[in-house]
């Protein structure tokens, strides 16, 4: 049986817009430089799939990508 994918950030493609922390509120927040931080990786694709296809950088990904 495989764990579950998590929700991950790309630190070196992330440049910092903050799109996830608003589409994810209470998942992502951002840190004092405006970088997100994923509090519980453990999100639920049906919630987290949006700022994933919508961060400018794709940056966010789940940790099953290949
Ligand atoms: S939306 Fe993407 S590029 Fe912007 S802060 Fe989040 S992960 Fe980084």
């Amino acid at each position: 049986m495989s764990a579950a994918p998590e929700l991950r950030v790309d630190r070196v493609a992330c440049t910092g817009h903050g799109l996830c922390a608003t589409l994810l509120p209470g998942r992502i927040r951002l840190d004092e430089w405006g970088y997100p931080v994923v509090d519980d990786p453990a999100v639920a694709r049906a919630e987290g799939e949006r700022a994933v296809t919508f961060c400018p950088a794709r940056a966010l990904y789940w940790s099953d990508r290949a």
